[in-house]
């Protein structure tokens, strides 16, 4: 398969996963800015913001609320995220596949931030990915009662 979010969407290519349904998915980002830094995409692959239909693209932002949400409730303590889509080549987008960033920031993190973009690794990228996928669960019992 071409498209390398398309084979993660097919369980081609592997993820941790955060999110599953039956049109989004989100997983973490290979190379990340921060703890947590989360990937939501639609699996039916589009391109870029031009091809996509708006519905899409409020879906999108809408689990990308959760995460961000499930991302300070979470074991990873963030005060905010960063909420981003690069649409096309001339924003830095590199993947192909419409996909919008959430990266969860904690105050005063400007001096890890920095070093982030740089270095781009999280030394436990499974523990992030437990503990976001156990604050999108307890979320999720809260909106139950
Ligand atoms: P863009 O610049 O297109 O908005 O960002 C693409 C993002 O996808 C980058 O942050 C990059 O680290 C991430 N990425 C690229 N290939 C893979 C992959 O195979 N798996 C995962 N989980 N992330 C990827
Ligand atoms: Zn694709």
């Amino acid at each position: 398969m071409a498209c390398v979010f398309c084979s993660i969407v097919a369980g081609e290519a592997p993820a941790l996963r955060i999110h599953e349904d039956d049109e989004f998915l989100a997983f973490l980002d290979i190379r990340p800015f921060t703890r947590g830094h989360t990937l939501v995409i639609p699996k039916r692959h589009t391109v870029d913001l031009t091809d996509t239909p708006p519905d899409t693209v409020a879906g999108l932002a809408v689990l990308g609320q959760r995460i961000a949400k499930a991302a300070r409730l979470s074991g990873l303590h963030a005060d905010g995220n960063n909420i981003a889509i690069n649409d096309g080549k001339a924003a830095f987008q590199t993947v192909f596949h419409l996909h919008l960033h959430v990266v969860p920031r904690r105050t005063g993190d400007k001096l890890s931030f920095a070093k982030g973009l740089v270095l781009r690794r999280d030394p436990d990228r499974a523990a992030s990915a437990r503990l976001l996928r156990a604050a999108l669960a307890n979320l999720d019992e809260t909106a139950q009662d």
